[in-house]
C-alpha cells in the first residue's frame, strides 16, 4: 500500500485511476483544478510551485506513486503546450524528491497516440519543449489545437525517454514511464468522439471502439506496482491497433548511433 498522486484526477482516466488504486489500498492525492484534494492550476509556473507545496505538506514528503495525466485538447494552443508538455514536466521534476522517499517509487506521464499518428508535427515545437523554453513554445504553438495537443504529447514522451535513464531516476531506483493512449470515451473527446471513429485510414482504429478509461487505469495500475519493476523509459502505446496500423514498421528500428554489440559473434 502506498501514497500516490494524480494529476488530473477530476476527469475520466484521473477518476478512474483512483478508483483502481483504491481497490489496490492505496492512499490517492487527487491534484486538479476542481473537485480534488489539492486544487491547482498546472498551466502557470506560480499554480505548479504551488501544487508540489500543497503535495508535500499533504503527503508529509513522501510518496510511492505519481500519475501525471492533467491534460486538455483545446481551445488555446499555447494553453495546450504549457499544460500538457510544461505542466507535466514541472510535475515529474517537482515531486521527485518526494518519490525519492518512497517505497518502490514509479512514476507515469500520460502522453498520447497522437505522437506518432499525426502527421508532420513541428521540429522547432519539439525542440522549445525539450529545450525547457516555454515561452518559445508558446510563441510557436501556432494556430491549431490538435497540432499543439500532438506536439507536446510526443515531447512529453521523449522528456520521459530521456529523463528516465539518468540518475535522478532509475540511478537513484525510481522508475519514469509514459503511458500513450489512443481514442479513449472521456469528457476530452466526448464531443469529437464519434467524428474520431470515423476518420477512416487517417486514424484506423482496428479493435473498432474507442479505448475505456479503466483500461488505461489498469495499465497505470500496474506500471506503478513493483510488478513492472523492469520498466523505465518504456513508452506504452495502448490504442486498440492505431499506432500499429499507421506505422508497422516505424518501431522497433535500427541502431545507428552505437558500435554494434557482440551478439552471436
Ligand atoms: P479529462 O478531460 O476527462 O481529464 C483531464 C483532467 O485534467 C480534468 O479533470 C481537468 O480538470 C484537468 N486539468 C485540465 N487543465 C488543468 C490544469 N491547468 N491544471 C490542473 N488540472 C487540469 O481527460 P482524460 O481523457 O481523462 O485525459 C487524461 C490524460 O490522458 C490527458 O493528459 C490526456 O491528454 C490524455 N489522453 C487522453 C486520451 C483520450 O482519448 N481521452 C487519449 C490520449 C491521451
Amino acid at each position: 500500500m502506498g501514497t500516490i498522486v494524480i494529476t488530473g484526477s477530476a476527469g475520466g482516466i484521473g477518476q478512474a485511476t483512483r478508483e483502481r488504486l483504491a481497490l489496490n489500498g492505496h492512499e490517492v492525492i487527487g491534484v486538479d483544478i476542481r473537485d480534488a484534494e489539492v486544487i491547482a492550476d498546472l498551466s502557470t509556473p506560480e499554480g505548479r510551485t504551488e501544487m508540489i507545496g500543497a503535495v508535500a505538506t499533504a503527503t508529509g514528503g513522501r510518496i510511492d506513486g505519481l500519475v501525471a495525466g492533467a491534460g486538455i485538447t483545446g481551445p488555446d494552443p499555447e494553453q495546450v503546450v504549457s499544460i500538457n508538455y510544461f505542466g507535466a514536466v514541472a510535475t515529474v521534476e517537482g515531486l521527485r524528491p518526494l518519490l525519492a522517499q518512497g517505497t518502490d517509487a514509479s512514476a507515469v506521464a500520460i502522453s498520447s497516440n497522437s505522437s506518432t499518428t499525426v502527421a508532420d508535427l513541428p521540429n522547432g515545437l519539439i525542440d522549445a519543449c525539450l529545450g525547457d523554453n516555454e515561452a518559445q513554445a508558446r510563441e510557436l504553438a501556432g494556430s491549431d489545437p490538435g497540432t499543439a495537443y500532438a506536439t507536446s504529447k510526443l515531447a512529453l514522451a521523449r522528456w520521459v525517454r530521456r529523463t528516465a535513464i539518468g540518475g535522478d531516476w532509475i540511478g537513484s531506483g525510481i522508475r519514469l514511464n509514459a503511458v500513450a493512449p489512443g481514442l479513449i470515451d472521456t469528457p476530452l473527446v466526448a464531443d469529437n468522439l464519434d467524428m474520431i471513429m470515423n476518420l477512416g485510414d487517417v486514424y484506423p482504429i482496428p479493435i473498432g471502439r474507442p479505448g475505456r478509461a479503466a483500461e488505461v487505469a489498469n495499465l497505470l495500475a500496474f506500471l506503478l506496482s513493483p510488478d513492472a519493476s523492469l520498466f523505465c523509459g518504456s513508452v506504452v502505446f495502448m490504442d486498440g491497433g492505431s499506432d500499429a496500423a499507421l506505422n508497422a514498421d516505424a518501431w522497433p528500428t535500427t541502431n545507428t548511433t552505437a558500435e554494434r554489440w557482440p551478439i552471436g559473434d
